[in-house]
């Protein structure tokens, strides 16, 4: 492991809390040592406050900040004396902890401190830096742990037996610190959890944690348990049903659709496939605080029943024993692992299960490094149920808030480039789905830059395109909920005596074959959506008054609405919502140009600005409009409908 102390990026960083937040950044860019909020970091300044009085700060991490994107304030400021005194105590409680925690910060609008804070305190130097290192993990969590840890750093580490983080952890601390510490001390192993560097400025902290991990690393080497083979797996055809089968098993588990991200790749069907996988996936998490994620085990193989009554016996054994009363979380696993499938990561968004995958892929290591260095040993069940059940961590879950009505769900839009379509990605996304969008134009790729949007670029002509696209969305999110069927040409105006057959079928083609053919590959999914599912259909005012030059255009509209209608009979009995929108007017689309535009407004003999308004309401409809309908039609409001048709035009004389 080498440092990544750069003396042209520290110069720009002024200060000694400043530096400390370079040293936490250089910490969170390295993902072997911490992942998603894991680790924390802290310095004490001497400060002059506001009455000229000069006092000792903790300046120590504050909870929901990541280190690699951490700021000066996403540091806690809490008085370090009464930490100091708080650390005599014999017991505190946690929400006595988190009340003297925030009773003493500086700064009204900080974030909570870190549950280590005390420990940070007590450490008797400037600056402490915590992480929870892999290859420091993959040494700690084997049979002969403690004794290899010593091997490894003689006097350079305090060793501390696992106790519970919080409270419990400092006060131990407290009391094996001082007996051990040797002049030649720069860090503390935390056995089963990970490891503590200090030093009197932040780059010696720093590099003083590169090199203890450093050694970690060469000692795996050393004992031919660092270099993991090259996994070589006889690739699996990835069966989609089966991962949309499996994403709805779990989603009833959880109570709610979940997101299921499938990494089928050559590491994890090679780890999946393991002889031992029963046992070294069995024996619990890397680091206890990735059980909030994670959970203690993952699942191997699909029975989420037995997974569930397994999990329900585990809470029941262990909430007998605690301490005070719990309340079970769902019984749902988050990580599977299956021989064809590879790993797949669980999670209530699609940030939380790339979470749970980066948390996982990181366990992967350390857990084939333990088996190399004579096996994998986790914590016993009641220590990680500690943590699982912890208010201190359920508290930053709970911090989420309400979930967004479509959490955990998957929209697939076509068209969604432009216009509609990707008015309907936006409208989507705030409600809170995954969205997967397909597109002839390349710009779908980029169209945004998040991780719950797939864009694929992707002619809706062809059905192996189709086919493919609706596999690669159900490897990235597990399945489909909600269909918005948008994608639509619009040719020039052009009277039925001078239509041709090749453009009169093109628009057939795009506007109908193409839906039926996307309607029939996506049933099977849209069966198994864990809340029923929804396709939004997008017609056009043309279906019930056409204009005269749009023959194939409002033909095909038409049947795509009776094609829409037929589909709701059939499949009200899968719990299947199809419903169909009928926009008219709405000029920000593709299929808009200035040419068209200007030609239909001649044909009425209007202005263009007066065609954009001429309906009832005299009011413009935008592809905003369109998409916030599309998306309630999915929602909650249109529960009890299906097979409905409804305008959006500002009011149409010809319809009403
Ligand atoms: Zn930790």
């Amino acid at each position: 492991m080498r440092s990544l102390w750069q003396d042209s990026e520290a110069n720009e960083y002024r200060g000694d809390l400043a530096l400390r937040v370079y040293t936490s950044r250089l910490l969170g860019r390295d993902k072997t040592l911490v992942l998603h909020g894991g680790g924390n970091t802290s310095v004490k300044i001497r400060e002059r406050n506001l009455v000229g009085d000069e006092e000792d700060i903790l300046y120590v991490k504050g909870s929901g900040w990541d280190l690699e994107f951490i700021e000066a304030a996403g540091f806690s400021p809490v008085r370090m004396p009464h930490l100091l005194r708080l650390a005599e105590l014999k017991a505190l409680s946690d929400p006595q902890m988190v009340n003297e925690l925030v009773t003493h910060l500086t700064r009204a609008t900080a974030p909570a401190p870190s549950v280590e804070t005390i420990l940070h305190a007590l450490l008797p130097h400037k600056y402490v830096d915590h992480t929870h290192s892999d290859a420091v993990l993959a040494v700690t969590n084997t049979a002969d742990g403690p004794r290899r840890i010593a091997e490894i750093y003689g006097d350079k580490v305090v060793v501390i037996p696992y106790v519970m983080p919080g409270f419990d952890l400092a006060r131990l601390c407290a009391e094996l610190f001082p007996q051990q510490a040797r002049p030649t001390t720069i860090g503390m192993v935390l056995l089963n959890h990970g490891i503590f560097s200090f030093g009197a400025t932040a780059r010696e902290a720093y590099e003083r944690m590169i090199e203890l991990v450093d050694l970690a690393e060469r000692y795996l080497e050393k004992q031919r348990a660092w270099h993991l083979p090259a996994p070589a797996a006889a690739p699996s055809r990835v069966q989609s049903l089966a991962i949309v089968a499996l994403r709805n098993q779990v989603s009833h588990c959880a109570g709610n659709p979940m997101i299921v991200s499938t990494q089928c790749n050559d590491r994890t069907l090679a780890f999946a496939r393991r002889p031992d996988i029963a046992t070294i996936s069995q024996q619990g998490p890397a680091t206890p605080d990735h059980v909030i994620r994670t959970k203690r085990l993952p699942m191997v193989g699909r029975d989420v029943a037995s997974y569930a009554a397994a999990y329900r016996e585990y809470f029941a054994r262990n909430a007998a024993q605690a301490r005070d009363p719990k309340t079970i979380l769902d019984a749902a696993p988050r990580v599977v692992i299956d021989p064809e499938l590879g790993v797949c990561a669980i999670g209530r968004t699609v940030k939380d299960a790339h979470i749970v995958a980066d948390l996982y892929d990181h366990t992967i290591d350390v857990i084939q490094r333990s088996t190399l260095l004579g096996g994998y040993r986790g914590l016993p069940a009641r220590d990680i149920f500690d943590v699982e059940y912890w208010d201190l961590e359920q508290a930053k879950l709970r911090k989420a808030g309400a979930a967004p009505p479509f959490a955990g769900e998957v929209a697939l839009v076509t068209g969604a480039a432009s216009g509609i379509g990707k008015a309907c990605v936006d409208a989507l996304h705030a409600r809170g789905a995954a969205v997967v969008g397909l597109d002839v134009d390349a710009k779908i790729t980029s169209l945004c830059k998040r991780p719950d949007f797939l864009g694929i670029r992707c002619d809706i002509t062809s059905r192996n395109a189709v086919v493919e696209a609706i596999e690669s969305a159900v490897r990235t999110y597990g399945g489909l909920d909600m269909l918005v069927l948008n994608a639509g040409i619009f040719p020039g105006g052009n009277g039925i005596a001078d239509l041709d057959d090749t453009a009169w079928r093109n628009v057939m083609n795009v506007n109908l074959d193409c839906n039926l053919m996307l309607l029939r590959e996506c049933h099977p999914l849209l069966k198994l959506a864990p809340r029923g599912a929804r396709v939004a259909v997008i017609g056009s005012k043309n279906v019930p008054a056409p204009g005269p030059g749009a023959a194939a255009y409002s033909a095909s509209k038409a049947a795509l609405t009776q094609l829409a209608r037929v589909a709701a009979l059939e499949w009200g009995a899968d719990n299947i919502r199809v419903n169909t929108l009928h926009p008219n007017a709405v000029f920000d689309t593709a299929i808009w140009s200035d040419e068209v535009l200007a030609s239909r407004a001649a044909h009425y003999g209007l202005t263009v600005e007066q065609y954009k308004r001429n309906n009832v309401l005299k009011t413009e409809v935008t592809s905003r409009d369109v998409a916030a309908l599309a998306a309630e039609l999915c929602g909650p409001l249109f529960a009890k409908t299906t097979g409905a048709q409804i305008p959006v035009d500002g009011g149409n004389e010809r319809v009403i």
